[in-house]
Formats: structure tokens, sequence, C-alpha cells
């Protein structure tokens, strides 16, 4: 037995096998660059909307993430900004400039620390550049429930920007980049708890609970969803794992306001959609594709997105 390489996979198969027979995910690595090779995936929807993808700062980027939407019938995807110091993945300049050029393909976003001086500003700006997605990631350091972000939060509110935040154990692959830049991410501010507070307070800012919490949160995760009208989720990344606890647990939650995303290189889209398929059939919840791969996506881009 062999386990697959695929870190949301990470399934156990024989080796007899040339791909892993989950997410077909290969052995020879060479065939993630090969665009006939990450074909079709069945049981698909005819349009899918992508809430979460990122760009990795390599050559030809964005002609292999276009390419592969047309090859998925992906309408629109939502580009995940990243912190100044992380070189890695198209940030915040890059992807304004995307803006302008693709606009008809991808949302943006625009990463912020409320700790930043001048952030009411930076928030003003961004809102009159007609970007309508702030991301945020607590684990940089700091409790989103502070009272003295409220100001920060009033003004997201005031100006209709959508709070996109990282919740769920955060990835401890980086810890070079993190000492380098002299910042240590932190899990504990990854709780979607963290959220709570805000979403009452600020009733009319609307909340993304990115990965609904992983593996470690997605209880808490779907109580947030579920409870507050104005806090939705996506399930990209770790969210499968938390995907798979909520249906194994058989947990209320609203599945009306919850949607799918890529967040890895465009390569990988058959491998998280074939880990998206198989842990909806796994659980006899396929009639959930639909809405976690086009439907809530369309409702919440019409209202908060354009
Ligand atoms: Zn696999
Ligand atoms: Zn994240």
């Amino acid at each position: 037995m062999i386990t697959c390489e695929y870190i949301y996979c990470r399934t156990s198969f024989a080796d007899t096998h040339s791909t892993c027979p989950r997410c077909g995910f290969p052995r020879d690595k060479s065939q993630l660059q090969d665009t006939a090779f990450l074909k079709e995936v069945k049981g698909l929807p005819t349009t899918i909307i992508d809430m979460h993808q990122i760009l990795p700062a390599v050559d030809n980027v964005l002609e292999f993430q276009l390419k592969v939407m047309e090859q998925f019938g992906i309408e629109k995807a939502l580009l995940q900004s990243v912190p100044p110091p992380v070189t890695s993945i198209w940030g915040n300049d890059k992807l304004r400039g995307l803006a302008q050029t693709h606009s008809e393909r991808f949302w943006i976003s625009q990463f912020v620390d409320p700790r930043m001086p001048d952030i009411t500003n930076i928030l003003h700006q961004i809102a009159d550049m007609g970007i309508k997605v702030i991301k945020l990631i607590p684990p940089t350091g700091y409790s989103p429930d502070e009272p003295q972000y409220d100001d920060f939060w009033a003004t997201l509110q005031e100006r209709n920007l959508v709070a996109m935040l990282h919740t769920g154990f955060i990835t401890a692959r980086h810890k070079k980049e993190e000492a380098r830049a002299g910042v240590f991410l932190h899990s504990r501010y990854a709780n979607p708890l963290f959220l709570d507070l805000p979403a009452r307070k600020f009733p009319n800012l609307t909340f993304i609970l990115c990965h609904i919490g992983g593996s470690l949160w997605y209880e808490e995760a779907a109580e947030m969803v579920t409870l507050h009208d104005n806090v939705w989720g996506d399930i990209s990344g770790s969210g499968i794992f938390a995907l798979q606890r909520l249906l194994n647990v058989g947990a209320t939650f609203d599945w009306t306001k919850v949607f799918w995303g890529n967040d890895s290189p465009p390569w990988a889209y058959p491998f998280n959609l074939r880990l998206l398929l198989a842990a909806l059939s796994q659980a006899s919840a396929e009639d959930k594709l639909p809405l976690l791969l086009y439907d809530n996506a369309q409702r919440f881009s019409k209202k908060f997105l354009s």
C-alpha cells in the first residue's frame, strides 16, 4: 500500500495504481503540468463558481488558470490576497492589475491587517476602487473580537465590504518564511468563535469563514453560519475535512450559505473536485453538489460582489 501524496487526500491505495483511486493524483508528478491529463471530472454541473482561489507566483500561471477554468466550466473565481511578506502567491498589487484586465473572470480581494496604521483610509481607498472583499488572517497575531477593532469592522460595514477570514489550523509548512518575516502564525486566533461578537455588533457586515473551521472547528463554524444571518462559509482547502466531518456527525448546518473553492495551484482543480464528489457520495449527500459548486455562490455574488 502507498499513501496519496496530495495534501487534502492522503488515501492509502495499492501500488499497482498509477493515480490515486480517490482523487486521481498522479504518482508521476510531471503530469501536473499537462492540461490534457487534468481532464474533465465526471459528475460535475456544467458551470461552477470558485469562491476561494490563489494564484501562485510562477510563470504563465494566469494562462494556466484560465485554461483550467475553461476546461471545468468555471465561470468566475474569487482570488485571495496574501500578506505583503509572502511573495510566493499573487498579492494586492498584482490582483488589482488583474482586476483591470480580467474583471469578467475574477473578483479580487485585498489583504489588510486591522493593526495597520491609517487602516480606515486604506479601507476607504479599497472601497473607492470598487473592490468588495477584504482578506484577513487573524493567526498573524490578533484577536478579532477585541473592542479596539470595532472601528475597523464599522468601516467595513459602512462601505459594504465583505470580510473573508481564514479559520482552522493554519499551515505549519512555512516556519522559515515566518522566521524571516519575524511573524509567527498562531492557529489559536483562527477559531470561528472569535467572529461571534463582531457578527453581533455589526449585523450588516458580511463575513465568510474560509475553510469552515477546517478539521478542528467545523462545529463552531456550522453554528456561526447557521445562526448568524451575516455569516457564510467556504469549504476550500482544509474545508473538505470540515465538510466530511459535518456530514459524518449529521450536524445542523445551513447548506444554503456555504460554497466551494479550490485554494490551490490551478493543477489541483481536478483533485479537489474529485475529493468533493467522493465526500458527498460517501455521505449520500450528492444533492448538495449544485448548492456548493454554483447556486449559493451565485446568490452571494449577486448580492455582495456586484
Ligand atoms: Zn488522492
Ligand atoms: Zn486560509
